[in-house]
């Protein structure tokens, strides 16, 4: 069972929220901007373009210097009960996603802890590339693909790439990408609206 992080076990409105102070951009725009973004189906640094921000990439390490790292503050509730959950329901566990290689160790440090861990940057690769899925097989000990179920939030990087990858796909429909997106190609194994849901939905998956 492998959780994604963004909007997953970590809700993103203070990164989002220290990219529009550091811009100097009201955090209402920033944020209602990156809405339709995500709503016409764009890549969310497109919300940089729309602002006029160019150098956006340069602001990057200001962003991350503010932002700190995660904080517990910014777990969803139903993170840590959830991983919990599973882990006493007999699951292995991954977190492995699309973030700074710095995440893993701030994670650990809030109390996430499964199985196997890894961020993007640290691989070197990421969502929706279908290495990023191959690299989390190869992680977990080369598992049957349709043994192992991944859980995001949105359709084209979580869901459709995962289910491409012959893996099981739980739609988390939380944060603008699961409540602006559609899984038009039905991809989704089963879709939940929170964490506290999965434990009951995937004991349905079982291959
Ligand atoms: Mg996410």
């Amino acid at each position: 069972m492998c959780l994604d992080v963004g909007e997953v076990l970590v809700d993103e409105t203070r990164i989002w929220s220290t990219w529009a102070d550091v811009l100097g951009v009201p955090r209402f725009t920033l944020l209602a901007v990156l809405g339709g973004v995500i709503a016409r189906g764009g890549d969310h640094r497109d919300a940089f373009a729309l602002l006029g921000v160019d150098d956006w990439r340069d602001r990057e390490p200001a962003v991350q210097r503010r932002y700190g790292g995660f904080t517990a503050a910014d777990l969803y509730p139903d993170a840590l009960p959830t991983l919990a959950a599973l882990r006493a329901a007999g699951w292995r566990t991954a977190v492995v996603a699309n973030q700074p290689a710095s995440r893993s160790a701030e994670l650990a440090a809030l109390g996430v802890e499964p199985d196997v861990m890894a961020m993007s940057d640290a691989l070197g690769v990421a969502k929706p590339d279908p290495a990023f899925y191959q690299r989390l097989l190869a992680l977990l000990g080369h598992p049957r693909p349709v043994s192992v179920v991944y859980v995001g939030d949105r359709v084209d990087n979580d869901v459709s790439a995962a289910a491409n990858a012959g893996l099981r796909a739980v739609w988390l429909r939380r944060g603008p990408w699961g409540l602006l997106g559609r899984d038009a190609d039905g991809h989704a194994d089963a879709t939940i609206t929170g964490l506290g849901e999965l434990v009951t939905c995937v004991a349905a998956l079982q291959p």
